[in-house]
């Protein structure tokens, strides 16, 4: 008797109840009741229409700015890590870079075929997907100022190209086509000196590594700076620097960041967060706001 085989049309692999903090710079977050890592663009239109019209759906990149709680997420979690990360020369020194790449990789491609201005690509240990929903930016230097346009797909697997006007903009906020993922980015350059520029990332990447706590499981800035201040500041100036609650602890080399010391549950970092803002609130009057996103189901304990 031949044995039954399952017939699928899609060519990724799906795993079920996969860790969240298998694929968090947190190293934290429960079970994702399904994750799917798509072959490439086609594979994803396929997979999508395989799932139910209610799906939830949630993207991810490399979970660098992501806090994800323990009980997990529910529906289908996609993870561009390794796939769709192609870049393709395009003319007057433009790029068609894949959502999948990751940023330290576009850099390098940029220093190596002496274009300019994706320098601060390298400071964002993320993938491009990420950087465009944030607009990340380091060194000085943003994602959305270098986008021509970019291409989206939503739940039903339809593809849109949309325009970097299409967009409201602002500091790590971007805002119009909720509904959409992007899965690749036409991004601008100007031709320079590749070499220089290479030395000029290495020598901000060597200075952050003596302020950050760049080695050790977080997500960056927790906080963002608000207007004309930095949320560090704030936070050190509160007397919160090595604060903990459980595993999760308030850096004492850089205060906006929030380490895992080892044993960390998402709780004790999504207690530590409100803690660091009722704290600021209480002695500065300022509310910050999180630049981290905090995700998945919440517990009822
Ligand atoms: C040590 C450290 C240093 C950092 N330094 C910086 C810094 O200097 N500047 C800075 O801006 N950030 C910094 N970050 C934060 C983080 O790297 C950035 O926000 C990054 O852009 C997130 O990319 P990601 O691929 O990890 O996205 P994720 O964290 O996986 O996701 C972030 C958000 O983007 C959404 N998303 C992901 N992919 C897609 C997609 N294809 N389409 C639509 N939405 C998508 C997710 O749903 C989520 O809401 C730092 C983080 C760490 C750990």
């Amino acid at each position: 008797m031949m044995a039954a085989s399952r017939v699928h049309n899609y060519r990724g692999v799906l795993l079920h109840d996969e860790l969240m903090k298998k694929h968090t710079s947190w190293r934290v977050g429960g079970p994702a009741d399904q994750f799917y890592t798509p072959e490439d663009l086609d594979d994803l239109e396929a997979f999508l229409k395989t799932l139910p019209e209610n799906e939830d759906i949630t993207f991810i990149g490399l979970g660098s700015n992501l806090l994800v709680r323990d009980k997990g997420i529910r529906g289908t979690v996609i993870s561009l890590k390794g796939k769709m990360s192609d870049i393709e020369a395009l003319e007057d020194s433009r790029l068609r870079v894949g959502a999948g790449t990751s940023c330290a990789k576009l850099a390098r491609y940029c220093h190596r075929n002496n274009l300019i201005g994706g320098e601060f690509f390298a400071g964002i240990p993320g993938l491009l997907g990420g950087a465009l929903a944030m607009n990340a930016g380091a060194f000085g230097g943003v994602t959305w100022p270098v986008v021509d346009s970019v291409i989206t797909l939503d739940k039903q697997g339809n593809i849109y190209k949309r325009n970097a006007e299409d967009y409201e903009i602002n500091y790590r906020s971007v805002k119009g086509h909720e509904n959409e993922w992007f899965v690749s980015a036409d991004l601008k350059f100007t031709p320079g000196d590749g070499e220089q520029a290479a030395q000029k990332v290495k020598e901000l990447l060597e200075k952050r590594s003596q302020t950050q706590p760049t080695g050790l499981p977080s997500c960056g800035s927790v906080f963002k700076n608000p207007e004309n201040d930095y949320a560090a500041r704030l936070i050190e100036e509160s007397g919160l620097k090595g604060f903990a609650i459980g595993g999760a602890v308030v850096s004492e080399k850089h205060a906006n960041f929030i380490i895992n010391s080892g044993s960390a549950l998402a709780s004790d970092i999504e207690k530590l967060i409100k803690y660091v803002l009722k704290t600021v609130k209480d002695k500065h009057g300022i509310t910050l706001k999180t630049e981290v996103r905090v995700i998945g189901e919440v517990s009822n304990d």
